[in-house]
Protein backbone atom coordinates (compact mmCIF):
# COMPACT_ATOMS: atom_id res chain seq x y z
CA UNK A 1 0.00 0.00 0.00
CA UNK A 2 2.02 2.98 -1.33
CA UNK A 3 -1.08 5.51 -1.53
CA UNK A 4 -3.37 6.47 1.86
CA UNK A 5 -6.99 5.67 1.55
CA UNK A 6 -9.90 7.85 2.46
CA UNK A 7 -10.48 7.64 6.28
CA UNK A 8 -13.86 6.36 7.02
CA UNK A 9 -15.80 8.69 9.39
CA UNK A 10 -18.34 5.93 9.95
CA UNK A 11 -18.28 3.47 12.51
CA UNK A 12 -19.56 0.85 9.70
CA UNK A 13 -17.26 2.09 7.17
CA UNK A 14 -14.57 0.78 9.43
CA UNK A 15 -16.27 -2.59 10.03
CA UNK A 16 -15.89 -2.76 6.38
CA UNK A 17 -12.83 -1.67 5.64
CA UNK A 18 -10.65 -3.63 8.80
CA UNK A 19 -11.01 -7.65 9.64
CA UNK A 20 -12.68 -7.87 13.18
CA UNK A 21 -8.93 -8.35 14.58
CA UNK A 22 -8.01 -5.74 12.94
CA UNK A 23 -11.03 -3.30 14.61
CA UNK A 24 -10.30 -4.33 17.97
CA UNK A 25 -7.07 -3.07 17.98
CA UNK A 26 -6.76 0.17 16.02
CA UNK A 27 -10.53 1.28 16.56
CA UNK A 28 -10.94 -0.51 20.38
CA UNK A 29 -7.42 0.07 21.45
CA UNK A 30 -6.58 -3.83 22.23
CA UNK A 31 -3.96 -5.81 21.97
CA UNK A 32 -2.77 -8.62 19.62
CA UNK A 33 -0.97 -11.75 21.85
CA UNK A 34 2.45 -11.33 22.11
CA UNK A 35 4.58 -13.21 19.25
CA UNK A 36 0.90 -13.50 17.41
CA UNK A 37 1.62 -10.61 14.78
CA UNK A 38 2.36 -10.89 11.13
CA UNK A 39 5.67 -8.52 11.82
CA UNK A 40 6.99 -9.69 15.03
CA UNK A 41 10.10 -10.90 14.14
CA UNK A 42 9.85 -9.27 10.58
CA UNK A 43 13.52 -7.97 9.19
CA UNK A 44 12.58 -7.14 5.60
CA UNK A 45 12.65 -3.78 3.86
CA UNK A 46 10.02 -1.30 3.99
CA UNK A 47 8.03 0.95 4.73
CA UNK A 48 5.10 -0.31 7.80
CA UNK A 49 2.06 2.39 6.78
CA UNK A 50 -1.71 2.14 9.05
CA UNK A 51 -3.50 -0.70 8.40
CA UNK A 52 -6.51 1.63 8.43
CA UNK A 53 -6.02 4.48 6.42
CA UNK A 54 -2.99 3.88 4.72
CA UNK A 55 -0.19 6.74 6.18
CA UNK A 56 3.31 5.80 6.46
CA UNK A 57 4.02 5.47 9.79
CA UNK A 58 7.29 3.86 10.40
CA UNK A 59 10.61 2.34 8.72
CA UNK A 60 12.04 -0.83 8.62
CA UNK A 61 15.25 1.05 9.22
CA UNK A 62 14.20 1.66 12.83
CA UNK A 63 12.99 -1.72 13.31
CA UNK A 64 14.49 -3.94 16.41
CA UNK A 65 14.10 -7.29 18.00
CA UNK A 66 12.99 -5.83 21.69
CA UNK A 67 12.16 -9.69 22.20
CA UNK A 68 8.67 -8.61 23.57
CA UNK A 69 6.84 -10.34 20.83
CA UNK A 70 5.52 -6.93 19.09
CA UNK A 71 7.21 -4.69 16.51
CA UNK A 72 9.34 -2.46 17.44
CA UNK A 73 10.75 0.65 16.44
CA UNK A 74 12.96 3.55 17.43
CA UNK A 75 10.82 6.79 16.36
CA UNK A 76 8.45 7.01 13.58
CA UNK A 77 8.90 8.02 10.23
CA UNK A 78 8.59 11.65 10.81
CA UNK A 79 7.21 12.42 14.26
CA UNK A 80 3.97 14.07 12.50
CA UNK A 81 2.74 10.69 11.66
CA UNK A 82 1.82 9.81 14.51
CA UNK A 83 0.27 11.71 18.06
CA UNK A 84 1.27 10.40 22.34
CA UNK A 85 -1.59 10.18 24.73
CA UNK A 86 -1.13 9.44 28.63
CA UNK A 87 -2.99 6.43 28.74
CA UNK A 88 -4.09 5.46 32.55
CA UNK A 89 -6.30 2.16 31.96
CA UNK A 90 -5.37 -0.94 33.18
CA UNK A 91 -3.73 0.24 36.64
CA UNK A 92 -0.87 1.69 34.90
CA UNK A 93 0.48 4.97 33.32
CA UNK A 94 1.63 4.69 29.92
CA UNK A 95 2.08 6.88 26.86
CA UNK A 96 -0.80 6.01 24.02
CA UNK A 97 0.59 6.16 20.09
CA UNK A 98 -1.99 6.73 17.57
CA UNK A 99 -1.79 7.55 13.99
CA UNK A 100 -2.28 11.33 13.55
CA UNK A 101 -4.46 10.73 10.16
CA UNK A 102 -7.21 8.68 11.70
CA UNK A 103 -7.01 8.02 14.89
CA UNK A 104 -6.17 4.43 15.14
CA UNK A 105 -4.67 3.11 18.21
CA UNK A 106 -1.21 2.13 17.10
CA UNK A 107 0.26 0.57 20.65
CA UNK A 108 2.66 2.34 22.78
CA UNK A 109 5.69 3.71 23.49
CA UNK A 110 8.43 3.16 26.44
CA UNK A 111 11.42 5.40 27.06
CA UNK A 112 13.57 2.16 27.39
CA UNK A 113 14.56 1.86 23.62
CA UNK A 114 18.11 0.76 22.26
CA UNK A 115 18.27 4.82 19.75
CA UNK A 116 19.97 7.78 20.66
CA UNK A 117 16.59 8.80 21.87
CA UNK A 118 15.83 5.97 24.12
CA UNK A 119 12.40 5.13 22.50
CA UNK A 120 10.77 2.08 21.98
CA UNK A 121 7.32 1.98 20.10
CA UNK A 122 5.94 -1.03 21.19
CA UNK A 123 3.01 -1.24 17.95
CA UNK A 124 0.43 -4.04 17.22
CA UNK A 125 1.10 -6.08 13.70
CA UNK A 126 -2.77 -5.73 12.92
CA UNK A 127 -2.39 -1.87 13.15
CA UNK A 128 0.31 -2.23 10.44
CA UNK A 129 0.58 -2.96 6.73
CA UNK A 130 4.10 -3.26 5.27
CA UNK A 131 5.42 -2.58 2.06
CA UNK A 132 8.58 -3.97 0.22
CA UNK A 133 11.24 -1.84 -0.13
CA UNK A 134 11.12 -3.09 -3.66
CA UNK A 135 7.24 -3.09 -4.15
CA UNK A 136 6.72 -0.93 -7.18
CA UNK A 137 9.66 -1.45 -9.16
CA UNK A 138 9.54 -3.14 -12.32
FE1 LIG B 1 -4.23 5.73 10.20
Amino acid sequence: MSDQRDVPVSDEEWHERLTPAQYEVLRRKGTEPAFSGAYAHSKDDGMYHCAGCGAALFSSDTKFESGTGWPSFTEPVVAEAVELHEDRSHGMVRTEVTCRRCGGHLGHVFPDGPGPDGQRYCINSLSLEMEPADAGRD
